[in-house]
């Protein structure tokens, strides 16, 4: 716990990084996320090497000049963008070869090459090229798996970066304790400035994905940073601070915003339902954001079933802002030592 400090500002964790997978929070302009505190984005490899490609971004500036953010991003590698929605996918130990979901051309992400791309975009956080196994798999061929991905993690390590960029290895290892603790010592032992956590949320159980968790931290320098990719509910987001981590990528606020999914401090609500026709109260009675403040539930009911643009939008802003809100939450609660009985009172409701 405590602080991160990056070329463009440092901020405090437990964090929660909005998906920008394109240079962009859906529905949500830089300024939007400057006014709901955003303290770190995450923006992707895969899709900017692929559109609009990284060495016109560097061209341009850097990401940071090219989506006008000037606080912190993180770029995932585009492992697990390879794994999830490009066909032909062929991993060897040199790299791993893809057809674009574009546009069908055929491409080698290598480590140096993910590397390379990383540094063209300038992220301040920079992720290692991993393989990230399906699930469920065969534990032998984790175990082949996570030589590659080991392998790979050294050449990220011995490839030049930007000044200042922070490298994090990622732990793999699908669900077997034994291969993710010997992946976080293998990792730990190359050494980073920060370690993830990744292939979990794959359709595993909660917990086996707890356990998997416990098996990496342990064996995870303490004082480095500890991310759980893609991950998860609030409750989810909770119950992994507890076990140590630090900080968290999750499409839930956004992509649930534009289904019409609310997320609220009296639990989760569906603005479609017609029970919300002439409800004239905020989304949240307990929300302070301008969307909570200015429209009713009839509203944004309205919005959403006439398929306006503003409906993405509004749902988004409020959904950001209660992800947000309930990090600062966590990290005020850990600051006066009244953590566990925010656990409590989350467990039993
Ligand atoms: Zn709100």
């Amino acid at each position: 716990m405590g602080r991160v400090s990056t070329p463009h500002g440092e901020f405090p964790t437990p964090a929660f990084m909005p998906v920008g997978t394109k240079a962009a929070v859906k529905g949500l302009t830089t300024i939007q996320l400057l006014e709901l505190k955003t303290s770190v984005v995450l923006a992707n490899t895969y899709h900017l090497y692929l559109r609009p490609g990284s060495d016109l971004i560097r061209r341009l500036g850097g990401l940071h000049r090219f989506m006008n953010w000037n606080g912190p991003i993180l770029t995932d590698s585009g492992g697990y963008q390879v794994f999830s929605l490009s066909d032909l996918r062929k991993v060897t130990p040199e790299g791993v070869r893809f057809k674009s979901h574009l546009d069908g051309s055929e491409h080698q992400f290598t480590p140096e090459l993910s590397m390379a791309v990383q540094r063209d975009l300038g992220a301040d956080l920079v992720m290692v090229l991993d393989d990230c196994p399906h699930y469920p798999i065969a534990e032998e061929d984790v175990k082949r798996s996570l030589e590659i991905t080991h392998q790979w993690a050294e050449r990220c390590r011995r490839s030049e970066l930007s000044p200042g960029q922070a490298l994090l290895g990622i732990v793999q290892g699908s669900t077997y304790p034994q291969l993710r603790e010997a992946s976080a010592k293998t990792l730990a032992e190359i050494g980073f400035d920060g370690y993830a956590i990744g292939g979990l949320s794959l359709g595993e159980s909660r917990e086996l994905k707890t356990e998997m968790v416990d098996a990496a931290i342990q064996n995870l320098p303490e004082e480095k940073i500890h991310y759980l990719m893609g991950v998860g509910t609030p409750q989810e987001i909770l119950s992994a601070v507890s076990q140590g981590i630090d900080l968290f990528d999750c499409v839930l606020p956004t992509r649930n915003a534009r289904n019409g999914y609310l997320f609220t401090s009296l639990g989760p609500i569906v603005i479609k339902q017609s029970k919300y026709r002439d409800d004239a109260n905020p989304v949240d009675p307990n929300c302070d954001c301008d969307v909570c403040k200015n429209y009713s539930r009839a509203y944004l009911r309205h919005l959403f079933i006439s398929g306006e643009m503003n409906s993405a939008i509004l749902n988004t802003y409020h959904n950001v802002h209660f992800y947000l809100r309930w990090m600062e939450k966590i990290r005020e609660s850990i600051a006066n030592n009244t953590f566990e009985e925010l656990r409590n009172a989350v467990s039993s409701c």
